[in-house]
């Protein structure tokens, strides 16, 4: 049965042409859907119950429950959602402060292949629906409180470009859950036309994963720069107009003595001057399989001030619910970190 959680207003529109409802009826699902606290067709109090039993033929509301969920000592934590054939995908919910921030999946696996990353070793099973990528919000203890999201959880996003887009109409339109797009980032390794579309669709941040300013290294850590080298993405990137409101920043993950030399520096301040934008740089623990280690924290301090010193905008994230591994995907490595 299909689900009526992850509709656009258009596709309700449709639906509801389809079944011969009234024109307006689109509006109070969505409102339903997006806006209010209920779980069943049933509890939309303001359609008749014809129409609530006409819409019963064809579809469910479309919320699915955790399976688990794993608490950090920090607070975070990593709810596990069952997808398509048994398998999970992982959501974590980072707090700080007056900050809840919730990190999204958009696939079951991954087709990129990161050297660095355990979702890249387990291939690529399917894409999430809009409604499966919203599910991990709604379905969450925290959902009310949600002031953040970044799609960095397992998968690539702009791999599946129609989806994700999707469900960042329904977060930020006004008919849907009505969130600043300032408050939503969508990670990437740089599928250029993917992120054309991105840029031009939504309004929402942009965090591109860069690794090394070299392409040589970029290669083995990341095969995607055989299809789209770093120069390609920030030659995209630096004819777009972002205003001033709209942030773009590079993911750095620091691998001992592989990424983190002056020759390193150098060449970041070289690709990236005059860009408005911000390095984050990501502590990396060992996963199984690679031979790659994790800089040094002086080391990635010294990195830091060091780029800082060249007139690049770079911090460190800080490392969040390691106790209960509470990464996925690009948080396999990326920990779940907020900025310092
Ligand atoms: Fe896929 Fe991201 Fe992992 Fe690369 S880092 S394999 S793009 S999930």
């Amino acid at each position: 049965m299909d689900k009526l959680f992850g509709k656009t207003l258009d596709e309700l529109k449709e639906i509801v042409a389809e079944l011969g409802l009234l024109a307006y009826t689109a509006r109070q699902i969505s409102d339903w859907l997006y806006k209010k606290d209920i779980h069943d067709i049933d509890a939309m109090s303001n359609l008749a119950k014809r129409t609530r039993d006409i819409l019963k033929t064809r579809f469910e509301f479309g919320l699915t429950p955790s399976h688990n969920v794993q608490e950090s000592i920090d607070g975070t934590k990593k709810y596990l959602f069952p997808t398509i054939d048994r398998k999970f995908i992982e959501t974590a919910m980072i707090p700080e402060d007056d900050r809840v921030t919730v990190c999204v999946s958009s696939q079951v696996g991954c087709k990129m292949g990161c050297l660095f990353c355990m979702t890249g070793k387990q291939g690529f099973q399917g894409n999430l629906t809009a409604g499966d990528i919203l599910n991990q919000l709604k379905s969450i203890d925290e959902w009310q409180k949600i002031t953040n999201i970044v799609y960095m959880g397992m998968g690539e996003p702009l791999d599946n470009l129609n989806e994700v887009l999707k469900s960042l109409e329904i977060l930020t339109s006004e008919w849907g859950f009505a969130m600043s797009p300032r408050r939503i980032t969508v990670s990437t390794i740089g599928l250029v036309p993917g992120m054309k579309s991105f840029l031009d669709k939504s309004e929402c941040h942009l965090a591109v994963s860069m690794h090394t300013p070299f392409d040589e290294e970029r290669r083995e850590l990341m095969p995607i720069q055989n299809v789209y080298p770093l120069e390609e993405v920030l030659k995209e990137i630096r004819s777009f107009d972002f205003g001033r409101q709209r942030r773009v920043s590079f993911e750095y993950i620091m691998f001992n003595g592989v990424n983190d030399t002056p020759a390193h520096v150098k060449e970041l301040t070289r690709l990236l001057s005059g860009l408005r934008c911000r390095i984050n740089l990501i502590r990396f623990h060992p996963i199984p399989g690679t031979p790659l280690t994790g800089s040094p924290d002086h080391k990635i301090q010294a990195f830091k001030d060091a780029l800082n010193k060249n007139g690049i905008l770079t911090t460190i994230r800080a490392s969040r619910g390691q106790d209960i591994y509470a990464a996925c995907g690009l948080l396999s490595t990326k920990e779940l970190m907020r900025k310092e």
